[in-house]
């Protein structure tokens, strides 16, 4: 079934204190506040996971998240974080492909398949983060990047591991940076996106994946986004940070 998410994406902010400060004050309002359908996951740094996992267990909206794994699956790379670790302390979703991976760390579309291989043959589900920059958007290729992005990565999977798979799209230039997609560039990346997955796997299949939308998206700005056909909610960056306008964006459905 399709998923309404939305997901906050931490990056590298937060002590192991702060993140719990801010894990609590979201799942308290989480607790009191929200009562539509709707998955909130949390993806802290690697140092506050355990921790955010231990304080959130036993919430039914909220669930733990990490930021990246290694694509393979242990052994001698020093400094990495296996999904067989992350399956330890309970992670039930994993962000992949985040532009700033691709872009500082150089991840390749390959590597991100073996990423949701192993992902999947763990029983966490992907958050597999694709979109263009604006350069290529200038030039008009930005429709047939992120289509290669989703062929590349995910189009070897089967219909049923597919479904596991969250895609969020990320225009890069939207990141960070104040500046939104429009309402309709949003559903009209969206909407290839789905074309493109059911153009593979049929369009029951497709109309059942969650797409969120991820890019300078706000408490002011959610509520038209998340209104779009395509659109099942977002991956937070900069406002995931503050619980208050964490859980604004978390109500913005209508
Ligand atoms: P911002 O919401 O800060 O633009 O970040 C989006 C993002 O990269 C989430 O993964």
């Amino acid at each position: 079934m399709r998923q309404k998410i939305v997901a906050g994406n931490w990056k590298m902010n937060k002590t192991l204190d702060e993140a719990l400060a801010l894990a609590s004050e979201v799942s308290n309002m989480v607790k009191d506040e929200v009562n539509t359908d709707v998955q909130v996951i949390l993806a802290p740094s690697f140092i506050s996971l355990t921790a955010v996992g231990k304080l959130i267990e036993g919430q039914k909206r909220l669930a733990l998240a990490a930021q990246n794994c290694h694509h393979k699956t242990s052994g001698a790379y020093t400094g990495e974080v296996s999904v067989d670790m992350l399956k330890s302390i309970g992670v039930s979703f994993v962000i992949i492909g985040h532009s700033e991976r691709r872009m500082y760390f150089n991840e390749t579309n390959e590597q991100l398949a073996e990423k949701t291989n192993l992902l999947l043959q763990n029983n966490i589900r992907p958050i597999f983060c694709c979109g263009e920059s604006l350069e290529q958007r200038e030039k008009g290729i930005h429709i047939d990047f992120v289509k290669q992005q989703l062929t590349e990565s995910l189009f070897h999977l089967d219909t049923n591991q597919l479904q596991k798979v969250v895609i969020a799209y990320e225009p890069i230039w939207a990141i960070g940076t104040g500046k939104t997609a429009s309402t309709e560039q949003a559903q009209e990346m969206h909407e290839v996106i789905r074309k493109h997955i059911a153009s593979k796997y049929g369009e029951a299949a497709a109309a059942e994946v969650s797409i969120l939308y991820g890019g300078s998206c706000n408490p002011t700005n959610a509520p038209e986004l998340f209104a779009c056909k395509d659109v099942d909610g977002g991956l937070i960056g900069g406002a995931s940070l503050k619980s208050r306008d964490f859980v604004s964006i978390v109500k913005s459905f209508s």
